[in-house]
């Protein structure tokens, strides 16, 4: 029997422009392509209606309904990936697996165990840049230490760009050069323990014209100004190389956007440790009030505080929150209410359909004080101005709450005056004494 060379999608659902495949598939021998709804990342996340799932499971069986019409197939496993691949050697004659580069800490862990695995068996693994345009050291100082603070970094990141044209991969073009084959079956969502839910997905392209408007319209979430591409972004469903080059075409804050992008992947590349800790050591000394009825409070979008009620109702009912707001809820909760970020973040993993590790720690790093280049400690939100600024006539606020200037909506919380010189104390002290 021929050997053959896996290509193993992960955040990187879709063919075209897609520099992993490309190489499998010019690799000289048939390749075959897989998914696997692996086991170990699915306990993370737990609620039968997450209809993240549903994204992946439409698109995976679109992908292998495309190949399927070709007499190809896309073989999708529900399993680790150790489970996986014992199951793929035995079927085939496997020379090698070649994927694109995922640079959270699990997944690197994931890499370098089923690398070791498949090295045992002479088989080999090769990792390609696909997810960013630049990645591990391509954007350090002159030093060769890795920028901490983004303006320094966007610069450089601009200048490499200015010298490495971006290039583009013709992988769709090269699908005749999958191993032909007979449909293999798709778990159903229900078998992986999820159930199907029924929800519109923003689409995968976005309008020149909203990209030429985009620094006029990003900050006021009543508007349809954002491109609302972030969950395309997250599982590869749209290339980043592809939207580059209309960034560059139609808008520097877009294109900003999209450095601070892969700014955040390569602060977590380079210090992984901000997963758990702060990225600046004293601020782990705050000592965090952590009330929990504040905190139900806040998740179920019933602080008092319209703008933050507004998000977080746009979270929960839809999955998606827009990037002002959750600046404003994310400082609330972390300033205000002082409560840890790490709580804030953990609810937004579980809600948000585009989280992304990367950016939803760098986002509530920044917005409590202990990233890098993060807003200063003692800048606390006002909501109240900020919904004068960004929704003067209260066109968010109203959809998302309804009963807002009614009886039935809560009182406030806690007094902003009050909150905000008790959180300029509390972190103030937490700073002072780690010091
Ligand atoms: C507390 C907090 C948590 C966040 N969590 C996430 C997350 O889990 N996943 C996520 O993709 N983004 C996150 N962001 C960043 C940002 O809010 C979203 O990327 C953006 O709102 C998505 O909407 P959009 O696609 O319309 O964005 P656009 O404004 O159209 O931007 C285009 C793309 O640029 C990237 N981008 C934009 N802003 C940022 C940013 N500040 N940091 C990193 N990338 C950015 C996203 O990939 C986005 O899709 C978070 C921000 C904050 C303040």
């Amino acid at each position: 029997m021929q050997q053959v060379n896996i290509f193993w999608f992960r955040r990187d659902l879709r063919f075209n422009d897609n520099c992993g495949l490309f190489n499998a598939l010019n690799s000289g021998l048939p390749v075959v392509p897989v998914f696997l709804f692996d086991k170990m990342i699915l306990t993370q996340f737990p609620a039968p209606d997450d209809a993240r799932l549903t994204f992946i499971h439409q698109t995976v069986s679109e992908m292998k309904r495309k190949l399927n019409q070709t007499g190809r197939d896309l073989m999708v496993f529900f399993a680790t990936p150790e489970e996986a691949f014992a199951r793929l050697i035995q079927q085939f004659p496997v020379h090698a697996v070649y994927a694109n580069t995922d640079y959270e800490p699990q997944a690197i862990a994931r890499d370098r165990k089923i690398g070791e695995l498949l090295q045992q068996k002479g088989i080999g693994l090769h990792l390609f840049k696909d997810q960013v345009i630049f990645h591990h050291n391509e954007i350090v100082k002159s030093d060769g230490n890795p920028y901490t603070v983004f303006t320094p970094y966007s610069k450089a990141w601009k200048n490499k760009l200015a010298q490495n044209p971006i290039r583009h991969y013709d992988s769709e073009g090269l699908l005749t050069r999958i191993l032909p084959m007979a449909p293999t079956r798709l778990p159903a969502l229900d078998e992986i323990g999820y159930k199907p839910m029924k929800v519109t997905f923003p689409k995968q392209t976005v309008d020149p014209e909203l990209l030429r408007n985009y620094q006029q319209t990003r900050d006021f979430p009543a508007l349809n100004g954002t491109s609302k591409l972030s969950i395309h972004l997250r599982f590869g469903t749209i290339s980043i190389r592809r939207l580059t080059v209309q960034a560059l075409q139609h808008s520097e804050t877009f294109l900003n956007e999209l450095i601070w992008r892969n700014f955040y992947m390569d602060i977590l590349w380079h210090f992984p440790q901000v997963e758990h800790n702060a990225f600046k050591p004293a601020y782990d000394k705050i000592e965090w009030r952590n009330n929990e009825a504040e905190f139900v409070r806040w998740c179920n979008g019933e602080t008092g505080f319209p703008l933050v009620d507004a998000g977080m109702r746009e979270l929960n009912q839809t999955g998606y929150m827009h990037n002002r707001v959750r600046m404003v809820v994310a400082s609330f909760l972390t300033k205000h209410l002082l409560i840890d970020w790490r709580w804030g973040e953990a609810y937004f993993a579980q809600k948000l359909h585009d989280f992304d590790l990367a950016a939803n720690n760098g986002g509530w790093q920044w917005a409590s004080g202990s990233g890098c280049d993060a807003a200063p400690y003692f800048r606390v939100f006002n909501p109240d101005l900020q919904t004068q600024k960004f929704d003067p006539d209260l066109k968010y606020i109203c959809r998302w709450v309804p009963e807002f200037g009614s009886f039935s909506y809560p009182r406030p919380l806690v007094d902003h005056a009050f909150a905000r010189n008790r959180a300029l104390e509390v972190y103030k002290k937490g700073l002072n004494d780690s010091l």
